[in-house]
């Protein structure tokens, strides 16, 4: 390998970004390889564009840098920032120094073994109970149900090879499930645990709702199994309904017509209703996602660059001399 590539996906995160600056650098600079950090700025609100700008400036032959006109999340974050990546391999890492950098060499080492996909897999010391054991149940239910593997504990920090890059890259979907993704493509792919670290600043961007929907996302981003599993459920449904309906002939034939079960029936409506609507919502999922592929919107876009950054900067003292000659002149 001769150039290195990390990715760096950045919300609101002026706090640590300098001190992932220093550290990844520190790290870089000392790994027999080339290098460029390509920082996404994912709409931040706060200064971190500023402490972008300020590092490319600093280190403008290493660094690259986006920002997005808006918050586009952070799988379009590590898109853009796999898109501008020219390396040999791609690293992608959390600004918020969660991913030890010093973990870099251990990766580029096994990716010169010959593995197209290094993932780092933390350890969950020092996590919740509760989270652990909601994610291990998570993962063993979601493994049963979709076609690729998804394992525990394995974020998005990982190295690339180029053609894994590219791999990634020709996958044109709106709906990205990164994780997924990642897995779909295969390639060659090796796993080492490292230890989970604690945020070094700022605050985590998951709430609990958006930990239940990125469930949600891993459920159905995948395959349409659900769907056969809302048709197997129906006729099954249907076929108890006939069953009842021979009983309860049956019964009526035998003892006369009684006309109980008041209860039963109210059951039996309540919990039909409830599972149509489940259906409905479950089919609703997958044409909401269809309505997103077919409007075929860009991923994000992009309002400034640490070029159209120069280019800007350039044209703005370039009107300020103009100005300063035209006054001087009318003067
Ligand atoms: N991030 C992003 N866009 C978002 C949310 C997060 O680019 O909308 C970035 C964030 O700046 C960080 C990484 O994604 O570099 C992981 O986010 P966070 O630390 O909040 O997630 P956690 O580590 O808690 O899973
Ligand atoms: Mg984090």
């Amino acid at each position: 390998m001769t150039r290195l590539s990390v990715v760096v996906p950045c919300f609101n995160e002026e706090d640590v970004i300098e001190r992932f600056d220093t550290r990844m650098r520190h790290v870089l600079d000392a790994l027999p390889v080339g290098y460029e950090i390509c920082y996404v700025d994912d709409g931040s609100s706060d200064g971190t564009l500023g402490k972008l700008r300020e590092i490319a400036a600093r280190h403008p032959q290493h660094t690259q840098y986006a920002s997005f006109s808006r918050n586009f999340g952070k799988e379009a974050a590590m898109l853009a920032g796999l898109r501008k990546s020219t390396g040999d391999a791609v690293v992608i890492m959390d600004a918020d120094l969660q991913h030890p950098p010093e973990l870099l060499a251990r990766m580029i080492d096994l990716y010169h073994q010959g593995h197209d996909q290094v993932m780092a897999r933390r350890t969950r010391e020092g996590d919740k109970k509760v989270r652990t054991a909601l994610s291990r149940v998570y993962y063993r239910a979601v493994n049963r149900w979709v076609d690729v593997e998804l394992t525990d504990g394995v974020g998005d920090f990982r190295l690339l090879s180029r053609p894994a890059v590219d791999a990634l890259l020709s996958l044109p979907e709106y709906n990205r499930f990164s994780k997924g993704l990642f897995s779909w493509i295969g390639f060659d792919t090796v796993t080492f645990d490292y230890q989970n670290a604690a945020r070094e600043g700022g605050e985590t961007k998951w709430k609990f709702s958006s930990l239940l929907n990125y469930g949600m996302d891993g459920l159905i981003s995948f395959n349409n199994r659900p769907l056969r599993i809302a048709l197997w459920l129906g006729m099954m449904l249907t076929g108890l309904a006939a069953l009842y309906a021979v009983w309860v002939t049956v019964a009526a034939i035998t003892n006369g017509v009684t006309a109980p079960g008041y209860v039963t029936l109210v059951a039996i409506i309540v919990g039909l209703g409830g599972v149509q609507m489940v259906m409905l919502g479950l089919i609703g999922e997958y044409i909401g996602r269809i309505y997103y592929e077919t409007k075929r919107r860009p991923h994000f876009l992009v309002k400034e660059t640490h070029r159209s950054f120069g280019r800007a900067a350039a044209e703005r003292a370039a009107a300020e001399r103009i100005r300063i000659v035209t006054a001087e002149r009318e003067r």
